[in-house]
């Protein structure tokens, strides 16, 4: 069974934000940059699927600039055995990646995509699912658990108020959620081991594939700053306060 792991370059999550002056997005300019958190650990359960016999081959995917070659390794060094980057410097929005993703699912056909369940950058959590539509295979979102038997994909989803198990026949599409697994940090010998791992480039075209943005961003702006907090003396204040300033009682 091989498994397709989607892998996105996304500013880390470490870094603090800055909006550009101008408001047209977020300035990314010498801002270090990794792989989004939950595809990390979409690559670790695909990993623990072939460690565990399940799988036969991780193939990890990303499509962006050439930089994405980075992230593509720092999955091999976690244990995707090879990568496919198709490159561009194009904006890339949901629809565009998930047309590629199928593409790419045409060449090389998976029996299972793990994607994460969004990015941290535009937070747009829509990737996977237009996926599985343009695929039109099942797709099991958020999973916090992912059983492999029987030709099916049995998976917990975490969900308001609860836990949901589906089980969906392959090839499927699933997505990680953060309680899916903790991912294990590359040793250096493996970070060396995936400097040598085959990897792929491919050009949208190549794909056959349009990547024009639809969506236009009219304007990035950041949160209100919050206003320093203020320390009242006794709960009577504190009322008082919440009654007639804030205005929340
Ligand atoms: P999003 O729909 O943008 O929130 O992204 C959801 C998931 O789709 C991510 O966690 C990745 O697994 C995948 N994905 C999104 N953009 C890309 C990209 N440029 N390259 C590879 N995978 C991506």
């Amino acid at each position: 069974m091989k498994i397709l792991v989607p892998v996105k370059r996304v500013v880390d999550y470490n870094v603090k934000v800055r909006v550009k002056a101008d408001g047209t997005g977020v300035d990314i300019a010498n801002v270090k940059m990794s792989m989004n958190p939950f595809d990390e650990i979409a690559v670790e359960e695909a990993v623990r699927l072939k460690e565990a016999g399940v799988a036969t081959e991780v193939v990890a995917v990303s499509c962006g600039l050439g930089a994405c070659q980075e992230t593509l390794r720092a999955a091999m060094a976690i244990g995707a055995d090879r990568g496919i980057l198709v490159e561009t410097d194009v904006e890339l929005q949901p629809l565009a990646v998930a047309k590629l993703l199928k593409a790419v699912c045409d060449k090389e056909q998976p029996t299972l995509v793990i994607a994460g369940k969004q990015a941290i950058d535009d937070d747009a959590n829509q990737t996977g699912q237009m996926l599985a539509a343009l695929a039109a295979w099942p797709q099991a979102t958020f999973a916090s658990k992912l059983v492999i038997a029987d030709g099916k994909a049995q998976v917990t989803r975490e969900i308001d108020g609860g836990l949901e198990t589906l089980s969906i026949s392959l090839p499927a599409v699933v997505t990680t959620d953060l309680r899916l697994n903790e991912p294990r940090y590359a040793t250096l010998p493996n970070i060396m081991k995936a400097k040598k791992k085959p990897l792929d480039t491919y050009k949208p075209a190549d794909l056959g594939v349009d990547v024009t943005p639809r969506l236009t961003t009219l304007k990035v702006a950041e949160p209100p700053k919050r206003s320093a907090g203020e320390l009242v003396a006794d709960i009577a204040q504190l009322v008082d306060k919440l009654k007639n300033v804030a205005k929340v009682l």
